[in-house]
């Protein structure tokens, strides 16, 4: 007999329970509150779906065909109309304050029926997600503020976040590459603020943002000690669109070209830079892959809902198909190998959500949302009503206290076990998410034969949507090395990841 003694003794030698444990461990701790509002969520998107994105997901896709330069701006302002660029914003910095992780499913339900119009809307996140992730809290109580307004005036005020460079794209992703990588986009401190000079490229929703999160460098020779993060408005002087990229799909999304030359920042639009963190006597390297961990670990999660949507959608429609389609004198639903191949459908949507879901969980206990689910807070804000909110909340959050107090927590206050876990469980939902989506593209492609090649059906326009987004947020190749390394061999220090030469 193993004797409680023992077994106290086993759990302590155990700490990689916690690893693979983030949901068993946060539901226990979870608002009940959370499900009926995520069901809510699900309804609303549903809703959202019939009425205007189905009569206009294939109507879009055909207009970009023929003219790749058009905007999308009619479907961005409905999803300003029905509240969705501020229903995931906490409360406190003015938005709806719906939970964070909802976002997710909400993100599967609309990318089931159009990648490009759920990443109309999903993207803006994860820029939102982004500056949360500097916990510069005056600033991003302000950007919250323009995008509230922009809801009650009619006049959308999306977010996009600019990363990427002409030659850089995995490096300025990862801590550990990007000092080896080609960076170019330089942000040079002047009195007053930062001028920028130099491009970003494939930046999701550019040309249909008001407001772009730049990550910049100070220093070209050691850019991981030199993270410059700042919000440019469009009409900034020095600040230009370029090119619309013509991609191969998720066509009704922009991918732009965002060109500086000589555009002045002023620093109170500069959330995250050397100097700030020099004053607080916080290393830079590790408060720049902190600002990474963070972002990627709630947008990768983000990216997972969307393969999910796109497996899910695939199965959907093989299985109308198979429902109304006779092969060899019955329906094809009803042969053997077709009810295999849409059972294996289902299961790989079903468990690309439990992984979208099990790195909520994580961010949830650990990552950038993790106060906003103690259950004291969440009730408190879900019933405190919106004047209160705005006469004395809101305007605490733009006290320089508020972002040293949420500094200390975020910045300061937590422990390396939880950045590993974020990152490691962000990784492991984006790649399983976006290769389930694409898997099941083929599959219903190949079930449905020529019908699924053409237009009508959706299933090759998802196809091609579901391709890209193995690519971005990350290629899965480099997630899977990021899992490998935070998760996977976190317990064995002589294995080196991203530390070739
Ligand atoms: C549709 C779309 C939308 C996008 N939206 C945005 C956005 O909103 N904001 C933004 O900033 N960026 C955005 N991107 C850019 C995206 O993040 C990059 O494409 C991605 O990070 C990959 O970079 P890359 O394309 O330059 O590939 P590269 O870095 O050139 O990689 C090429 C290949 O080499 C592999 N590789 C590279 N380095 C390593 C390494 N060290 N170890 C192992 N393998 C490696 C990669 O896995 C890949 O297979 C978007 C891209 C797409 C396609």
């Amino acid at each position: 007999m193993i004797t409680s003694s023992e077994i106290k003794t086993l759990c302590a030698q155990a700490p990689d329970f916690d690893d693979i444990a983030c949901g068993l461990n946060a539901t226990k701790k979870a608002p009940k509150g959370m499900v009926a509002e995520t069901r809510k969520v699900v309804a609303i998107a549903r809703k959202f779906k019939q009425e205007v994105m189905q009569p206009y997901t294939l109507e879009l896709d055909r207009r970009m065909q023929q003219d790749p330069e058009h905007l999308p701006w009619e479907f961005v302002q409905k999803a300003n109309q029905w509240g969705f660029y501020s229903m995931w914003i906490p409360k406190s910095f003015g938005g709806q304050g719906y939970n964070i992780p909802s976002l997710s499913y909400f993100l599967e339900e609309t990318a089931s029926e159009c990648l490009a119009l759920a990443n109309l809307i999903g993207v803006h996140y994860l820029a939102i997600t982004s500056i949360f992730s500097t916990w510069n809290i005056g600033v991003i109580s302000r950007l919250c503020g323009f995008v509230r307004e922009g809801e009650k005036n009619n006049k959308p005020c999306l977010l996009s976040t600019a990363i990427t460079e002409p030659n850089a794209g995995t490096d300025v992703e990862e801590c550990e590459l990007v000092d080896k990588g080609n960076i170019t986009c330089i942000a040079t401190k002047v009195s007053g603020g930062y001028v920028i000079n130099g491009t970003k490229v494939f930046i999701s929703n550019g040309h249909v943002s008001q407001w772009h999160i730049v990550i910049a460098y100070a220093d070209a020779r050691k850019p991981s000690e030199n993270v410059v993060i700042l919000a440019v408005q469009n009409g900034t002087r020095g600040f230009s669109f370029g090119r619309k990229e013509h991609k191969m799909g998720v066509k009704g999304c922009p991918a732009s070209e965002l060109i500086f030359k000589e555009c002045f920042v002023p620093d109170d639009l500069v959330l995250a830079d050397p100097e700030q963190h020099r004053k607080a006597k916080r290393a830079a390297k590790e408060t720049g892959a902190r600002f990474l961990d963070y972002t990627l670990a709630a947008s990768r999660a983000g990216v997972s809902a969307f393969g999910t949507g796109a497996a899910r959608g695939a199965y959907e429609s093989a299985l109308a198909f198979a429902l109304k389609t006779e092969v060899d004198g019955k329906l094809l639903v009803n042969h053997e190998w077709a009810q295999s191949m849409l059972a294996e459908m289902y299961k790989n949507a079903a468990l690309a959500r439990l992984s979208y879901a099990e790195a909520n969980h994580a961010n949830g206990m650990y990552g950038l949302f993790s106060l906003l689910q103690i259950k004291p807070l969440y009730y408190y804000f879900k019933y405190l009503p919106m004047a209160i909110v705005d006469k004395w909340i809101v305007p605490f959050m733009r006290l320089p206290v508020a972002t040293w107090l949420f500094q200390k927590l975020y910045l300061d206050g937590k422990k390396p076990e939880a950045f590993r876990r974020i990152a490691g469980w962000g990784s492991l939902a984006k790649f399983t998410g976006t290769d389930a989506g694409v898997k099941n593209c083929h599959m219903a492609v190949e079930l449905m034969g020529q019908a699924g090649l053409r237009q009508d059906h959706k299933v090759e326009k998802m196809l091609r949507d579901a391709k890209l987004l193995q690519i971005y947020e990350g290629t899965n190749q480099l997630n899977r090395l990021n899992l490998f390394k935070c998760i996977a061999a976190g317990q064995h220090p002589q294995v080196k990841v991203f530390e070739y030469e």
